[in-house]
Formats: C-alpha cells, structure tokens, sequence
C-alpha cells in the first residue's frame, strides 16, 4: 500500500499529537497521517504521583484512537526506514508512505539492557521505576522496611531530568509518615555535578536536602547492579563529592565503588530509539539532526524533528515540547506557502515540577543557558516567586497540568 500526506508525523506521543491537532485546527483539509503503532498514549508526568501513591495509574492512560485529532489518519504501524531523497518513509509492515512535510517525534527509547544486571534487578522487588512501572514504585516503597533507600540515575541522558529526585523527597515525606525514616538513610547517587542546574531552583532543593537529612552523592556513574547482593556498582568521575555525610559502608573494588541498598529508584539508561540513530536523520549522538531554533533537520529542508528523540540540547519535557510544537507548525504553513522560515525560535524553554513532598513544589522553567524563566502567568495563580516550595503549585501538577493537557493541548490549543 503507498498513500501521500501533505503533513506525515511519526509518532502519536505528547508532540506528535500536538503538531497534528494544531495543524488540523489552523487548515481543516489538509491531509495529515500519524504513523504509531501503539495501543495507549500516557500523560507520563503524572507517573512520578503514581509511583507515591497520590495519582491513579489509570487516569494517566487514554486509548489511541481517542487522541487521534478529527480528520487525521492514524497509521497504526511501525516507522521502520526514512528514505529522505525520496520523501518516504517505510513500516515494519511493508508499507510505504511519501510526504511534502514530516514531523519526526518518536520520543526517547528506554534501554534498561545497557546497564549490566538492570534486567534482572527489577524483578525482584526492591527495585523500582517510575519510568517502567510506577505502581510497582509504590509496592517497593510499601514493602521497604528501612535500610538504604537508594535514588539513582544512568549516565545516558534520559527525560523530566528531575523525576530520578522527584521520587525521593515523596518517598522520605511516606517513610517519615509510615514511622520508617528513623531507621533508613536515604541517598541520592547521580553522575552530576549539582542537584540542579539552575541557581534559583538549586538553592531551594538544597533546603530541601538539609530538611529531609538526605545524603548526596556527585560524580557516581552507574555501571552495573548486582541484584543478588543488593549492590549498584559505580565508577567514579573526578568531580566525586559527598554532602552531608552518611556512614552508609561503601564497598571499595578498585576503581569502583558499590553502596549496598534495600531499595533502589532508579531511571534506566535511555537512548534515541534505533530506527533513528540507524538512519540517515540521525546526528553522531544518534538523535535527530535539527536547527536549535527552528527544529528544521540540518539537512532535509522538509523534515523537522521535535520531542524526546531531537537532538536539541535542553531537558527533554512535555512543557519543551509545549514550546517546540507552535514554531514547527508556523514553520511548516510558511514553507508551504513558500515563505520563508520564521524568525520567531525556540529558545530551549524546558521546565520540571519538582515535587518536594505531598502537597508541596518547585517550579523550576527555564532556557537553553539555564536562566530561571518563570511564566508570567503563574502571578495569575498566585505565585510570585515559583523557586519557593508551594502549595499552589502542587495543586497545579495534580490537578491543573493533567487537565491542560488532556483538554487544550492535546487538542490543538496554544497554552
Ligand atoms: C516518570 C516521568 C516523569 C515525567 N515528568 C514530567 C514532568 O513533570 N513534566 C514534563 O513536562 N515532562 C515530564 N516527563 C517527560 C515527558 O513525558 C516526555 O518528555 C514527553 O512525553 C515526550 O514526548 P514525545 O512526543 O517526544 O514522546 P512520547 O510522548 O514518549 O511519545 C512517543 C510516541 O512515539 C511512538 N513511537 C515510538 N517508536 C515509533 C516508531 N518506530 N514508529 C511510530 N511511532 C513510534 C510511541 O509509541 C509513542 O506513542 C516525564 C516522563 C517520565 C517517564
């Protein structure tokens, strides 16, 4: 089977959608296909929730069809091959589709396998994500009787860059709540260098640290978990440093060190999907070769990438994505109107709402030189300084978010 499209996307996720809901609600006859071949689309911000016992699992899950804009053709298929030259993309199923215009947004491939020992760890209920399976975060967190409570992330780059600590601060706020914090030590191991990049959000998570006793260990990259003896294995960057020490009896094996846990979060490495980075879109680093202003690839004029899976160097995020979405559109409508592109860019706008308990939260929005960008729009709500734990911006992850989401941005409206 070959059909054409004027605008073909790949991928049904949050930017896939958008793209295609926006374009259908500025030009009503074009002719958009959608190519994914899944069952569900998730509200994946909510996981983090999920994963404390504070969000239903289900409500974060909508069937496919239900998401797919009026109008648009879903393509419920495999996009397996890019043929660029020819304006055509092929499935797995042996169909090929050509294009004038292709927006790429397959988002970001979980890659638990590049982490020796990962596969096997999660299945034996001590270790938990709330990138695979946030119910199961709850169930580890139920069953932890105190101990090492250890939150981790991969050395990959992985997306919400926040939620590996997210899940900490509300997993300290249920122990303290379920009389188990006195006897644990709950550390934080990251490859990083800081706790945030951004000064005005680092400030306050550090309160937050001292607050909560928690134990921070920088310059850890995560190597190998050895479920049997409950060890996560690390190899040590120079910048190694500890804040707020815990005697938490580090094992020492030549370069590496292991911190024996009794529970662990962790994110799983992450990388682009493979039928990106095998293909001729891809940039060295395997994602999606685009302009950091305009998401046009750098070298098919037609084609633009966005989401998880661009290789645009800023934190992947639905609320990037939110950014992203509305200069793709203008600029695919200008180019087919032969105009050229738009002088309005991205400027990396990103954002991750750090929970830093139940009922409490950061807002941490900012660019692609890490300068704090808060929404004007939060003064609306309130909040004159969103740097600061609050309430109100609780309210707004749990309930005001999903429903934006699902309601206005899903459907095409700018918000
Ligand atoms: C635990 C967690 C917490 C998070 N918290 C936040 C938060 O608080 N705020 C925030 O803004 N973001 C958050 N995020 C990140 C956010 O969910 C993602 O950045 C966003 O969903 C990425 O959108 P996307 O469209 O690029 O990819 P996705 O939404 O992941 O969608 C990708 C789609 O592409 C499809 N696809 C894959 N391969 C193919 C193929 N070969 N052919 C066709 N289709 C394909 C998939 O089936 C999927 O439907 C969080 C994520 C997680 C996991």
């Amino acid at each position: 089977m070959k059909s054409h499209f004027d605008v073909l996307v790949i991928g049904a996720g949050t930017a896939g959608i958008m793209v295609a809901s926006q374009m259908k609600k500025r030009d009503v006859n074009l002719n958009i296909g959608i190519i994914d071949p899944a069952n569900y689309h998730y509200y994946q911000p909510a996981w983090t929730l999920v994963g404390a016992n504070t969000y239903d699992y289900e409500k974060t899950k909508r069937p496919m069809q239900a998401m797919i804009p009026a109008g648009v053709k879903w393509i419920k298929e495999f996009a397996e091959q890019f043929k660029p030259e020819e304006n055509t993309v092929v499935t797995k199923e042996g169909n090929s589709y050509t294009y004038d215009y292709l927006a790429v947004a397959p988002g970001i491939q979980l890659a638990p396998e590049l982490l020796e020992g990962l596969p096997e760890a999660m299945d034996t209920g001590m270790v938990c994500s709330n990138y695979t399976d946030p119910n199961h975060t709850w169930d580890v967190l139920q069953k932890f009787k105190g101990g090492v409570a250890l939150f981790t992330q991969p050395t990959t780059p992985i997306k919400c860059g926040g939620a590996p600590q997210k899940i900490m601060y509300l997993a300290d706020d249920y122990f303290r709540k379920a009389g188990k914090r006195d006897k644990s030590t709950v550390v934080f191991a990251t490859p990083g260098t800081t706790i945030f990049g951004v000064p005005e959000i680092k400030k306050t998570l550090m309160e937050v640290v001292d607050r909560k006793d928690l134990n921070l260990r920088f310059g850890y990259n995560l190597v190998a978990v050895d479920s049997k003896e409950q060890i996560a294995w690390y190899e040590m960057a120079d910048h190694e440093k500890e804040y707020n020490h815990k005697d938490i009896g580090i094992i020492e094996d030549g370069k590496r060190k292991g911190i024996r846990y009794d529970m662990m979060h962790l994110a799983p490495p992450q990388s682009s999907p493979d039928f990106i980075r095998n293909s001729p879109l891809a940039n060295d680093g395997g994602w999606i070769s685009v302009d950091k202003g305009t998401m046009q690839h750098t070298k098919y004029s037609n084609v633009f990438g966005l989401g998880d899976a661009a290789g645009l160097p800023t934190a992947k995020t639905g609320a990037a994505i939110r950014k992203q979405v509305p200069i793709v559109v203008e600029n695919i409508f200008r180019l087919s109107a032969s105009k050229g592109l738009s002088t309005k860019t991205y400027n990396g706008y990103s954002s991750c709402p750090l929970v830093t308990g139940y009922g409490k939260m950061v807002l941490a929005e900012f660019d692609y030189d890490n300068n704090f960008t808060p929404d004007p729009k939060l003064k609306q709500m309130l909040v004159f300084d969103s740097s600061k734990e609050s309430w109100r911006l609780w309210m707004l992850k749990k309930y005001m978010l999903p429903y934006l989401y699902w309601n206005k941005m899903m459907k095409g409206q700018d918000v």
